[in-house]
Formats: structure tokens, C-alpha cells, sequence
């Protein structure tokens, strides 16, 4: 049963010092010898880490970078979209995914996205597609993935480009109908991850990276994360600066071991939130998607739209318990993005989501005496506020 106990220690949304009071012993070793060598940039722990997350996601080529929206950007780059060219991708993501789309001067086509799954709908795929579309950018949001097959069936037909945006699910794996299982990110051309701190593999600062099969693709992403150089001081194309430092490669290449394990402790978390929350019909816990694992970055509920989630996010708030929205706004409706294009077009199911999301504490260390106190006041709120 639910008890109404408050854990002595502050609740928060992912509990990083925590974390790093498991791993500081290991952790705070790699970080010296970073520092005694003082290979900051570009340093042996930045290969090795290379070469570790390459063996952990079974792909031929991974380029680290300075963050996960630099990753999008450098991919896109390196696909060669040109102005003009417009990339699908949905309505309801983290604002970077749509950012750099819109930074190269390509076109950001929104579309609506899946009610149960929250990623993108496929028959919205199909029916923006035009002459001038020449890639998709699916986001396996919250965790779980896209719905790859399909989609990859239709970026054949249509020849167009798949770029995954992997920043928050890192480790998932989607099922293909013939039993094959292939982790988020190695199906599309490339995959696209953040290390942000709060991630499920995250640093201690900012990063990111990219992945591809594509030998040929994985060069020229290397070269334009390095100002295009293809030789040092020989420069083929125009490129940018964006590098994984050494220091955050060595906390990774610690915190990579584990990745497999946190994600199953949060998988693990995630249940225990389903079987407290049972039965309370004002409240959608996440879909389990069939096709894909769920790696919970987030765990996010469905609220009934009579319930005021505002009120229950500050009531929830009083008890010590924070709860954040991602995402209250829709892309479209950002100022950033605004366009003829959306003036007359519908996201039921975005705008839906937005009015109605609400991600509740989720990491791996969380405690069933947390998640009992959580799930033990979102029903006080529900019943107070359903008599
Ligand atoms: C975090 C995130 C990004 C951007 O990653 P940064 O490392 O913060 O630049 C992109 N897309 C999604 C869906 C994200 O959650």
C-alpha cells in the first residue's frame, strides 16, 4: 500500500548527487588522470569512450560531439541538406530537434504525433511529404521508440534521409516484425544522442554524439565537427567546433558500464509507478509500446482533462514532490516556428498532450518509499479533488 511518509531526503526529478556518491570513487579516479595527463582536448579517454559506446550500441562508427543539439545540426550537415529542403519531424519534442532544422535554413515541417506513444504519427509522415521533402527526424521521446518500420519503408520509397534523434533514449530497442531487434538510432542513417547531466547517460557538463554504419557519412561528420578539416590546417568543407571534452569522456566511459543496469532499474521504477497507480481512471500511466523497449527518461502520466494540473502540480509541490511538463507548448505555436504553413493545420494530438502531460520523479536510484509517498498524494489530490 501507498504510505503518506516523507522521505527525509528532498525529492527531485533525477537525483544526480546521489548518483555520483555510488560512482564518485570511480569516477573522481578517471577524472585525475585526465587531469595529470592534461589531454583535455581530444585525449585517450575520448577514444576510448569512442570505441566503448561503439561496442555498447553495436555500430561501426561513433563521432562524439559537444552536445546533442550539435549532433542533429552536424548531421544534417553532413547528409548534405541545403536550404529549401524540408525535414519532417514532430510537433511535440524538445525544441532543439526543430532549432537546427530551421538554423541551416531548412524547412521544419511539423507533424502531429501517436496519442499512446507520444512520437510521431506515420500516416502524418506520409501525407506532408512533398517534392522538396528530403529527410525525417524521428524523436523517441520520453524513451520508447519511433515506429521505425514503417517509416524506414517510407523513407525508402521516398528516398529521404532518417535522421533518429536518440537524446532520450539511449539503449531502447526496437523489434522489427521479423524478430529482428536493432537498439534506437543504428536504423536510420544516424543516430543523434545528448549526454546533458540529466539523461540517461549523461556527463558532467554538456555533450553528444553521433552514429552511423555509414563509413563514408562518419568521415565527413568527424571533418565538420573539426572546422571541416580533413588535414590539420586543410579545410575541404565549412564545418563547426564541437568536440567532447576529455574530462566528460572519462566520467562516461565510467558511467557507460552501467547504462544497461540504470535502465533497467528505471524500467523497474516505472513499473512499480504502473501497479501504485492502478485503477485510478483519472490517470494514464505510459503505454508499454510493443515494438520497442522503454528505457524511461521520463515517466510521464495523462491527466483526465477534468483534473486541474496546475493545482495538482502545486499540491504536489507543497508535499516536496516536483513534477515538470514536457512539453506545455507546441512547436508550432513558438514563435520561433511560426509559419503560413501551420494557419490552418491541426495537432489534436499534440495540443492535447500539452495540455495534459505531467513527468513525475524517475531515476535509477529511486526508492519504492519515494515512489509510495509520489503515487500515495497524486491519489490524495485525485480524490479530494474527484468528491
Ligand atoms: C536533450 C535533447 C536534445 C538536445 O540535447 P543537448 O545536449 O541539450 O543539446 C535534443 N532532442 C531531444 C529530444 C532532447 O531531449
Amino acid at each position: 500500500m501507498t504510505t503518506a511518509v516523507k522521505p527525509q531526503r528532498p525529492i527531485q526529478m533525477v537525483d544526480l548527487a546521489l548518483q555520483y556518491h555510488h560512482l564518485q570513487h570511480e569516477i573522481d579516479e578517471e577524472i585525475k588522470k585526465v587531469l595529470q595527463s592534461a589531454a583535455f582536448i581530444n585525449g585517450p579517454a575520448v577514444q576510448e569512450f569512442k570505441k566503448n559506446l561503439e561496442a555498447f550500441l553495436g555500430v561501426r562508427n561513433v563521432i562524439p560531439c559537444a552536445n546533442g543539439t550539435d549532433a542533429l545540426q552536424i548531421a544534417m550537415m553532413g547528409l548534405g541538406l541545403k536550404p529549401g529542403d524540408e525535414v519532417i519531424t514532430a510537433d511535440f519534442t524538445y525544441v532543439a530537434t526543430a532549432e537546427v532544422i530551421g538554423l541551416l535554413g531548412l524547412t521544419p515541417v511539423l507533424v502531429d504525433v501517436d496519442p499512446d506513444t507520444f512520437t510521431i504519427d506515420i500516416e502524418q509522415v506520409k501525407k506532408n511529404i512533398t517534392p522538396k521533402t528530403k529527410a525525417i527526424v524521428p524523436v523517441h521521446l520520453y524513451g520508447q521508440c519511433s515506429d521505425m518500420e514503417p517509416l524506414m519503408k517510407i523513407a525508402k520509397e521516398f528516398g529521404l534521409f532518417v535522421i533518429e534523434d536518440v537524446a532520450q533514449a539511449i539503449g531502447a530497442e526496437y523489434l522489427f516484425s521479423n524478430g529482428k531487434r536493432e537498439k534506437a538510432g543504428n536504423i536510420g542513417h544516424v543516430g543523434c544522442t545528448s549526454f546533458f547531466p540529466s539523461k540517461n547517460l549523461g556527463c558532467y557538463g554538456d555533450g553528444g554524439a553521433m552514429y552511423t554504419n555509414d563509413d563514408e557519412l562518419a568521415a565527413k561528420l568527424k571533418m565538420i565537427s573539426h572546422h571541416g578539416q580533413s588535414r590539420q590546417y586543410v579545410h575541404d568543407v565549412l564545418g563547426v567546433n564541437s568536440r567532447l571534452d576529455s574530462l566528460q569522456a572519462a566520467i562516461l566511459n565510467v558511467k557507460l558500464k552501467y547504462l544497461s543496469e540504470f535502465n533497467q532499474k528505471r524500467k523497474e521504477a516505472a513499473d512499480r509507478y504502473d501497479a501504485l497507480l492502478k485503477g485510478v481512471k483519472e490517470i494514464t500511466c505510459p503505454k508499454r509500446f510493443e515494438k520497442s523497449t522503454h528505457v524511461f527518461h521520463q515517466y510521464t502520466l495523462r491527466l483526465d482533462e477534468k483534473i486541474s494540473r496546475d493545482e495538482m502540480k502545486k499540491y504536489l509541490l507543497e508535499q516536496g514532490i516536483p513534477t515538470m511538463i514536457y512539453y506545455p507548448i507546441p512547436l508550432h505555436k513558438q514563435n520561433a516556428f511560426k509559419s503560413e504553413r501551420y494557419a490552418n493545420a491541426e495537432f489534436p494530438v499534440t495540443e492535447k498532450l500539452c495540455r495534459t502531460v505531467l513527468s513525475l520523479p524517475i531515476y535509477p536510484e529511486i526508492t519504492s518509499e519515494v515512489q509510495e509517498y509520489v503515487a500515495y498524494h497524486i491519489k490524495h489530490f485525485i480524490s479530494r479533488y474527484a468528491s
